[in-house]
């Protein structure tokens, strides 16, 4: 497999280094500022054509393959441009559960940025086991009513809209009785209440309270019940390492810690390039799959545990190269704590691992 540009791809990439270099500048890469600015970055990048790259035109994409959406990765991460948001997971669910009138209606504005998202899964009781979830929708007359407490949910301070998962029927099994609707933020009955990362990030994510919230019958993604099935969608799509397009900013951030160490180089820190390179390589191997039209499924478990143990690698040789003396490099490794959490735990990954992929018995 040649991993080279094309001729088209390498012209994609000149554009777009041109860009960065007269935009990146004004926008910063992490901390409360990169949040604060992300919805204006996620304008900027959709504008210039680098946003969205692979999603349907019909939606406002551009059908480009995915491997555009890595090369946009690689330059944002070598330019120390902020990263691409997180919206796939969002798009896939609503582009495989969602009516026509719902992707007509909500796709185009959330890939331009114009309205912004979170994800309403967790609730303090149900994390790993979500369909204990007990969030409820109750239907009245043409709209449903929400009650109920989310958690860990990013964006939520800053979102317009919220895809929540709510329990719509108390009679069935417990993952068959949970649909998904599309909720409007902007109701006097949710409440967003901010939490604090460990990193000192306070606008990452929050606590949401729906008491009484209202949402239309025609918002419910799928039919009653379906809810489970695109929580699957959503967070099988979370899982794959290739859309997070993570590997790239690993790489530069070793680079820039290997040019502080003096000379002496740490073992954590040499574990950490070669553990890089090897997701670098796995990323590629995954996309070129992607382009023969191969489904991972729950390959993306192995994918996303893969991915963990990279980042809370580098996190130790940023604590390895200067302890805590570099607020950026400390907020590394803090954030790296948290990666192994998001997206479904460590161990819920390698339960799927073992149960889906190697057939065990568990
Ligand atoms: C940065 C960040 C962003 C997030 N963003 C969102 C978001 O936008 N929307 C959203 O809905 N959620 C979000 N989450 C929540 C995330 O999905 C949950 O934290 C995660 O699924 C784990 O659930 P929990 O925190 O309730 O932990 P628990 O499920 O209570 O797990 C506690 C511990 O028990 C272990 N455990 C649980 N069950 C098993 C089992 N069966 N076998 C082995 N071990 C087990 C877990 O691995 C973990 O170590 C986010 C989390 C983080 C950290």
């Amino acid at each position: 497999m040649d991993f080279r540009d094309s001729p088209e791809e390498a012209a994609f990439r000149d554009r777009l280094r041109t860009w960065l270099a007269d935009n990146a500048a004004s926008f910063k890469a992490s901390g409360d500022e990169y949040w604060a600015q992300q919805g204006t970055w996620h304008q900027a990048l959709y504008a210039a054509g680098f946003f969205g790259t692979s999603w349907p035109k019909e939606f406002g994409g551009q059908e480009l393959a995915p491997v555009y959406d890595v090369i946009v990765d690689e330059e944002l991460a070598r330019a120390g441009a902020p990263p691409r948001p997180s919206l796939g997971y969002l798009v896939v669910g609503l582009g495989h559960h969602g009516s026509k009138e719902l992707q007509q209606r909500f796709l185009p504005g959330m890939i331009k940025g114009t309205e912004r998202w979170c994800q309403g899964f967790s609730e303090p009781g149900a994390g790993s086991d979500l369909a204990s979830l007990i969030t409820t929708a109750t239907r009245d007359g043409d709209n449903y009513i929400i009650n109920g407490h989310k958690i860990w949910t990013s964006y939520s301070d800053v979102a317009d809209w919220c895809l929540v998962l709510a329990r719509t029927d108390m009679d069935v099994a417990r993952h068959k009785g949970i649909s998904a609707f599309i909720v409007s933020m902007h109701q006097d009955s949710i409440e967003q209440r901010p939490l604090q990362m460990i990193n000192g990030v306070t606008t990452e994510f929050g606590q949401v309270t729906f008491d009484g919230a209202v949402v239309p019958a025609s918002h419910m993604v799928g039919e009653p019940g379906d809810g489970w099935r695109l929580a699957m969608t959503v967070v099988s799509h979370e899982r794959e390492p290739s859309t997070l397009g993570y590997s790239a900013r690993y790489g530069k951030l070793l680079r820039e810690m290997a040019s502080r160490t003096g000379g002496e180089v740490p073992d954590e820190l040499t574990w950490a390039a070669v553990q890089a390179e090897m997701l670098r390589l796995h990323v590629r191997r995954r996309l070129s799959e992607q382009l023969d039209g191969i489904n991972h499924g729950p390959q993306g478990s192995l994918d996303k545990l893969l991915m963990t143990w990279v980042e809370q690698s580098v996190g130790h040789a940023a604590l390895a190269v200067s302890g805590t003396r570099d607020p950026e490099l400390l907020s590394a490794y803090l954030y790296s704590r948290a990666q192994s959490v998001m997206g479904g735990t460590s161990q819920i990954q390698k339960n799927i691992i073992a149960s889906r992929i190697l057939g065990l018995g568990v």
